[in-house]
């Protein structure tokens, strides 16, 4: 089991190293020599970036040493979702097309974080292009759950749930496309935060679908979701995307009382599917929210159940198009002994992705030809545009929504990889939000009668992540009194 020294959460980290207790070089080798450990038998990096990691935290120290004022996550050790770029640093996007990919530049989300003092440990293993809901879909192999070895983290940020879970980072960065930092967050009982659409720069990230893709963290405790989010958020000319809004200083927002504040409890979320021990445990937080002054609203999100069918038509239509850059010719795989231009690209894509992600490109494909356009890609739309609807309505009567996060806790390694659809309806709940672009958190509040842990999802208003850090952040602060 872990050492008392990688149990840690970032305020932790910090005064250890402020008082000078401990370096920000010997922290980063007590999280190697742990990662080197367990990660044999959890499988969530796929490249450890030790030099980069090390110089940094030798600049923490010299800058400790000096008495200089440290930076926010001074000597802090994260793990990165293998999607974001990060110079000098193999990335590869769980993909084979990238497998020896080095970017030349980093992603802004990264950047923020090192320059903030962040000690990087390293890049996690997801589903290829972060498609999918298990990391089965990598192409370096699974990674499986540090609660039970036999199930899949989810994802598909499942390495970067699996690295803090399991003790092998503090924190970590995942995206979130249609529930992928929130659903792994949810099956290895951490927290997870999709922010607002446009809150976080995308700069550096290997797209997916552009206009559901966010970066967000993945943390022991609701500050530390905070303490990240305010590091990484707020515009970047880099990304024309990224919005130009007030960044609030979410760490100080948390202590804010909660007040009578209204959440809305949507029926659509607990119909037909939820599983029974999933079911208690998110009503049971609701009751604790209850107990802690909230007033509960039912409501009703009619077009929730399209949600599935428009996120699958919308994210491969968007995937195929972006994915159409891995043709061989400069950075991506390329196929060996072709004869001619066209078949250097269709084996090299037919050699570098994998299943899942040529599945994807077909549909996408189909979904934006010519005769099939309007039928798929455009009525998709908009049912997009209701969907978000609902939520304007919703968020007229109530200032959050909660719900559970997965239908189901961790399922077992291989036990949906032959069924597709079976896949996609474990993002029942979390691809409405992304939809809509609104911010969503997924919070432990339990755990089966197997050891398995369970969580619930609080949703809000765009750019209101003040509010749903601070619900997040009195839950937990509550049950850790009740238990
Ligand atoms: N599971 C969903 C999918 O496969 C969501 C993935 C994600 O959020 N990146 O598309």
């Amino acid at each position: 089991m872990s050492s008392a020294l990688t149990n840690l959460t970032i305020g932790d980290c910090r005064s250890l190293i402020e008082k000078r207790e401990v370096t920000a070089l010997s922290l980063a080798e007590e999280y190697y020599a742990h990662i080197e450990n367990q990660d044999a038998r959890i499988g969530a990096f796929l490249t450890l970036s030790k030099e980069r990691a090390l110089q940094q935290a030798d600049r923490t120290d010299r800058m400790a040493v000096e008495g200089q004022l440290l930076p926010p996550l001074a000597g802090v050790p994260v793990a990165i979702k293998d999607v974001m770029s990060t110079r000098g640093v193999r990335t590869t996007a769980g993909s084979k097309s990238l497998a020896t990919y080095i970017p030349a530049y980093d992603c802004t989300a990264v950047a923020r974080l090192e320059a903030a003092g962040a000690v990087i440990l390293g890049k996690t293993n997801c589903d290829e292009f972060a498609m999918g809901s298990s990391n089965e879909n990598s192409a370096f192999g699974p990674v499986r759950n540090p609660r039970d070895r036999s199930r899949v983290p989810g994802g598909s940020s499942g390495g970067s749930a699996a690295a803090v879970a399991a003790d092998m980072a503090v924190a970590a960065l995942g995206s979130d496309t249609g529930g992928s930092i929130r659903q792994p967050a949810s099956f290895c009982g951490v927290i997870g935060l999709m922010p607002t659409y446009g809150r976080v720069s995308r700069y550096g990230l290997i797209a997916f679908a552009s206009s559901l893709d966010h970066i967000g963290p993945l943390t022991k405790t609701v500050k530390d979701a905070a303490t990240i989010l305010k590091t990484i958020a707020g515009r970047d000319p880099l990304d024309s995307t990224s919005a130009d809004v007030r960044v609030p200083d979410y760490v100080a927002e948390l202590e804010q009382p909660l007040g009578a504040l209204k959440l809305g409890v949507a029926q659509e979320y607990f119909g037909e599917g939820l599983d029974d021990e999933v079911r208690h445990a998110v009503e049971s937080a609701i009751d604790r929210l209850k107990s802690l002054g909230c007033e509960i609203v039912p409501l009703s999100l009619p077009h929730t159940a399209y949600a599935i069918p428009t996120y699958y038509i919308i994210a491969t239509a968007e995937a195929a198009s972006n994915l159409a850059r891995y043709d061989g010719a400069r950075y991506s795989f390329r196929a060996a002994g072709v004869k001619s231009l066209s078949e250097m690209y269709r084996r090299s894509r037919d050699q570098g992705f994998g299943a899942e992600v040529k599945r994807r490109i077909m549909l996408g494909t189909y979904a934006l030809s010519a005769g099939y356009y309007e039928a798929y890609y455009l009525k998709a739309q908009k049912v997009r545009t209701l969907l978000a609807r609902d939520f304007q309505e919703a968020f007229r009567k109530v200032d959050a929504i909660v719900t559970p996060t997965s239908p189901t806790a961790a399922f077992r390694l291989g036990e949906k990889s032959d069924d597709p659809l079976a896949m996609y309806l474990a993002d029942i709940y979390t691809v409405t939000a992304d939809l809509a672009g609104i911010p969503g958190i997924s919070v432990p509040c339990g755990e089966t009668q197997q050891k398995l842990p369970i969580g619930f999802q609080i949703l809000g208003k765009h750019f209101d992540e003040s509010t749903v850090l601070r619900i997040a952040h009195a839950y937990e602060q509550a049950s850790q009194t009740a238990s």
